[in-house]
């Protein structure tokens, strides 16, 4: 049975903030949401706020992490840019999330079909978008298994872009930040990435 996290998020294990995610993508994919007393999670936030994971994704529209996870308010300190790129603000974000507000668990997530990652396939440019797809680029050279038609309109390269993408970002932010780096390598968090399937509701980890 569900149990607000907020109660013993600081007992948590790393490994039990993933199960919680999990379970919420079970629920959602199944039609399952919990019945939500926004009144009373109102009351026990308005003070203050335990989120169990930190998760850093896509602004795309069909990915919002509160309902693909089925979580509710204070449960997720949530960070979204398009193409879930790991710039500066997000690795302070996410620093804040997991030093201060003590979250067990980051996750990167992609998403399936995305249109930043297709917009770096592209190298498409414009204005401050570039930046963004910027931060994509080094994943077109780390995918070398497409030889040919390296370009939006091949949906096996994107995802295999997007795949190396989540994990690109999460190397980013353990190279980028001396405050995450240090509480992973003390097993105070686990990082996990992830990709959201827009089609099934289907959220697959990266277990490794
Ligand atoms: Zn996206």
């Amino acid at each position: 049975m569900y149990k607000h996290p907020l109660i013993d998020r600081d007992k948590m294990a790393p490994s039990e903030a993933l199960k919680i995610l999990k379970e919420g993508n079970h629920r959602f994919i199944n039609n399952l949401r919990m019945n939500n007393d926004y009144p009373a999670l109102l009351e026990n936030t308005k003070n203050q706020q335990h989120p169990f994971a930190s998760i850093l994704s896509c602004s795309d529209s069909r990915a919002p992490v509160e309902l693909i996870f089925d979580q509710a308010i204070g449960d997720i300190f949530s960070v979204r840019l398009a193409g879930n790129i790991a710039s500066t603000d997000a690795i302070g974000s996410l620093e804040f999330g997991l030093k201060y507000l003590k979250s067990k668990l980051l996750v990167v997530l992609g998403h399936t079909s995305c249109g930043a990652v297709k917009a770096c396939c592209d190298n498409f440019e414009d204005a401050s978008i570039t930046d963004v797809v910027a931060k994509i680029t080094p994943c077109l050279d780390l995918e070398k298994t497409t030889k040919d038609q390296r370009s939006s309109t091949n949906m096996e390269f994107v995802q295999k872009v997007s795949d190396l993408n989540v994990k690109y970002q999460m190397k980013e932010i353990l190279e980028k930040s001396e405050i995450i780096s240090n509480l992973y390598e003390k097993n105070q968090i686990s990082i996990i990435g992830g990709m959201y399937n827009l089609e099934s509701g289907e959220v697959t980890f990266f277990e490794s």
